[in-house]
């Protein structure tokens, strides 16, 4: 069996072979092992030494203050603390947060479980190109809104959102910014001064870094203050306690680093792999693109095949690695909540793949995916007449 083509870096990206290396130097006896918080010896030091030196490298292309980086599991709860954490500190100053229906789930469920704590939650409907416009966040904004928060790329569709705008608008309005931008490391410029951006969570994972660690980023204000989630030895300035996995740290401090100096290299060549599938594809016909390519990032796309089974196709390519960004019901497939979001309809939603590209696929892959799929299509689309 050959190996699949992997097509599905926004699910998880594959940890690069410079980052594995730091890690290994950070586990064993010969390495740097100790807990960071030991202060009694050299060797907890040295540990402590790695953890802020990778804050640093966090810190530093996002344009922030190493102080203002929260060490955290991931970005599932580095969501849940920005969201939780502020509007249960926040009481006092109101209890009305603003959203989108197209966010990750780690927002989306947070917000729907500070409903049930007697918060109100409005949702935006983006439009098709998957984004939410000034516009409409201004309407959504109340005397009593504590905080916004718009991801800034979306999983499914790779759209952009306009976040220095929606930033103003919200600081207009009263209200303080988070950005949930997973997604956007490596992918697009995020200085959160120049955005405007209050609170920002990251993932290790989603670039090139392992799996298991992210962070927040808090922005020093007296305004801005978080309730933990997570207690137990006031770890993190109090905001998220837990011993520091130094080794998982190093890791995402070296691939966010990576990220700075090599992520518009490697976006400029996956634009190009995107637009050779798509050529690739051509004149098959019955192709609907459900990302806007002129308001995305290029390594994320999202297509509908008219006339075939999203599940169908996905096994009619056993040899391609991706997904449809459906939830299996025991009773029933569901159409992706996003695709649905954008209002697409229910046929074209459970007609979709996503195709999302990395540092390391191949002009190579692409042309396996193009022959995978030009095959799958013509046998299924033979069947259904
Ligand atoms: C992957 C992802 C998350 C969750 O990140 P983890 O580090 O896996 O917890 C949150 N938001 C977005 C947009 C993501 O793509």
């Amino acid at each position: 069996m050959t190996t699949p083509v992997y097509l599905d870096y926004a699910a998880t990206t594959p940890v690069d072979p410079r980052v594995a290396e730091a890690m290994a130097r950070h586990l064993t006896l010969d390495g740097i092992f100790a807990n960071p918080a030991s202060r009694s010896h050299m060797l907890g030091w040295q540990a402590e030494q790695a953890v802020e030196s990778a804050r640093r490298q966090v810190a530093d292309p996002i344009g922030a203050d190493p102080r203002e980086i929260v060490w955290t599991s991931g970005a599932t709860e580095a969501d849940n603390l920005a969201l939780t954490g502020l509007l249960r500190a926040n009481r006092a100053r109101g209890r009305h947060l603003v959203t989108s229906l197209i966010e990750h789930k780690a927002v989306v469920d947070t917000a729907k479980a500070l409903e049930t704590e007697g918060f109100e939650v409005t949702w935006l409907a983006p439009g098709r190109d998957g984004r939410v416009t000034p516009d409409q966040l201004r309407e959504a904004l109340r005397p009593d809104t504590v905080l916004v928060s718009l991801m800034a790329v979306n999983n499914e569709l790779g759209s952009i959102h306009d976040l220095a705008s929606l930033a103003e608008v919200a600081h207009a309005g009263g209200a303080l910014f988070h950005v949930d931008a997973a997604q956007a490391v490596g992918r697009l410029p995020l200085d959160v001064e120049r955005l405007g951006i209050d609170l920002m969570s990251l993932s290790g994972h989603k670039a090139y870094g392992p799996k298991g660690v992210g962070a927040l980023y808090v922005r020093r204000h007296p305004d801005i203050r978080l309730e933990a989630l997570i207690h137990g030895g006031g770890h993190e300035r109090g905001m998220r306690s837990g011993t520091l996995p130094t080794h998982q740290i190093v890791g995402m401090g070296e691939a966010f680093a990576l990220a700075a100096a090599e992520g518009e290299a490697d976006q400029t060549r996956i634009a190009a792999l995107r637009d050779r599938l798509l050529a690739g594809l051509d004149g098959l016909g019955g192709i609907h693109r459900n990302t806007d390519t002129a308001v995305s990032v290029p390594n994320i796309l999202n297509l509908a095949f008219e006339g075939v089974d999203g599940e169908s196709l996905l096994m009619a390519l056993r040899d391609i690695a991706l997904s449809t960004g459906s939830a299996c019901n025991s009773a029933s497939v569901e159409p992706s909540y996003v695709l649905k979001g954008i209002g697409l309809p229910r046929t074209l939603a459970l007609a979709s793949l996503r195709f999302s590209f990395g540092r390391f696929t191949t002009e190579a892959d692409i042309d396996r995916a193009i022959t995978a799929l030009r095959h799958a299509l013509d046998g299924l689309r033979r069947q259904a007449i």
